[in-house]
C-alpha cells in the first residue's frame, strides 16, 4: 500500500475562550481518504475543534497542520496565538470545504451565485469557468433546477445541498461538516446524508461532527469521541460501538430510552 498523504493534523491543540478552556490537548490526523466522524456530547467542544481547522477561531496553543503543511501561528501577545502569515493561511484554507449546521448560505445571493462566490473572489477562478462547474455541482446534488433560487425560497435539505455543491467548488482538499443534518426535519435528513455518503465513497476526505450513529458507523474509517475538551476514545468504528473502554463512551451510546 503507498503510503497515504497527511490531510489534516491537529497537535496538542488548546482553545480558551476568557477563563473556559473548551479544548485541552486535542490531536487528531486525518490521511488523504479518511473519513472521520467524531462524536460527543453538547458543549464537549466539537464545533471549536473543527473550527479551528480552518481558523474560524484561532487555537490558543498547539499546531494545525493542512495539506502537510504547518500553519504558521505566533503569540498574539495576549495570552493567545495569531496565524503570523495570512498569505500562507488563506492558501491553505481555501482549499477546505465547510459545511455548517444553519447552511450559512448568503440569503442575498442566489444558489449559483453562492456556489461560484468562493472560486470567483478567493481563488480567483474565471467566472464562467466557475459557473460551469457550479452547475455540474448543482446537478451532482440534485438542484440544477433552483440555480436562479434565493435560499429563503428552499427547503432545509434544499439548502444543505446547494451548502456542500458551495463546498465542493473550492475543489476542496478536505471536507468538513459540522452536524450538517441537525436543523433539518426528520424526512429531509436521508437526501443529505446520501451526498455526503457519495461523497465519501468517492475518497474524499471528511471529519464530520454527528450524531447519525448508523451513519457514522456505515461510513466513516475512524471515530474519535470527544469528552470535555480531549479525545477520550478513538478508533475504527466496530471498535468504538462494540466495544467502547470508558464508562463515559458507554454512556453516551447508551439507549436514552
Ligand atoms: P459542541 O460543538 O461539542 O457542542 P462547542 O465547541 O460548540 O461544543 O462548545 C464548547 C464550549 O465552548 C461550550 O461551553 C460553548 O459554550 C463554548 N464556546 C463555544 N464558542 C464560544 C465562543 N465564541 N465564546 C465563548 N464560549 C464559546
Ligand atoms: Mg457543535
Amino acid at each position: 500500500m503507498t503510503e497515504r498523504k497527511v490531510a489534516i493534523q491537529l497537535t496538542g491543540l488548546h482553545k480558551r475562550f476568557g477563563d473556559l478552556e473548551v479544548l485541552k490537548g486535542v490531536s487528531l490526523t486525518a490521511h488523504s481518504g479518511d473519513v472521520i466522524a467524531i462524536i460527543g456530547g453538547s458543549g464537549s467542544g466539537k464545533s471549536t475543534m473543527l473550527r479551528c481547522i480552518n481558523f474560524l477561531e484561532t487555537p490558543t496553543a498547539g499546531e494545525v497542520r493542512l495539506h502537510g503543511e504547518l500553519v504558521a501561528m505566533q503569540p498574539d501577545g495576549q495570552g493567545g496565538m495569531r496565524a503570523s502569515d495570512p498569505a500562507q493561511l488563506n492558501r491553505l484554507r481555501a482549499r477546505l470545504g465547510m459545511v455548517f449546521q444553519a447552511f450559512n448560505l448568503w440569503p442575498h445571493r442566489t444558489v449559483l451565485e453562492n456556489v461560484i462566490e468562493a472560486p470567483v473572489h478567493v481563488l480567483g477562478q474565471n467566472r464562467d469557468a466557475a459557473i460551469a462547474t457550479a452547475e455540474r455541482l448543482l446537478d451532482r446534488v440534485g438542484l440544477l433546477a433552483k440555480r436562479d433560487t434565493y435560499p429563503e425560497r428552499l427547503s432545509g435539505g434544499q439548502k444543505q445541498r446547494a451548502a456542500i455543491a458551495r463546498a465542493l467548488a473550492v475543489d476542496p482538499h478536505a471536507m468538513l461538516f459540522d452536524e450538517p443534518t441537525s436543523a433539518l426535519d426528520p424526512e429531509l435528513v436521508g437526501e443529505v446524508l446520501s451526498v455526503i455518503a457519495d461523497l465519501a465513497r468517492e475518497g474524499r476526505t471528511m471529519i464530520l461532527v454527528t450524531h447519525e450513529m448508523q451513519f457514522a458507523r456505515s461510513l466513516a474509517n475512524k471515530i474519535v469521541f470527544l469528552r470535555n475538551g480531549l479525545v477520550e476514545e478513538e478508533g475504527p468504528p466496530a471498535e468504538l460501538f462494540d466495544r467502547p473502554k470508558s464508562d463515559a463512551l458507554r454512556a453516551f451510546l447508551a439507549p436514552k430510552y
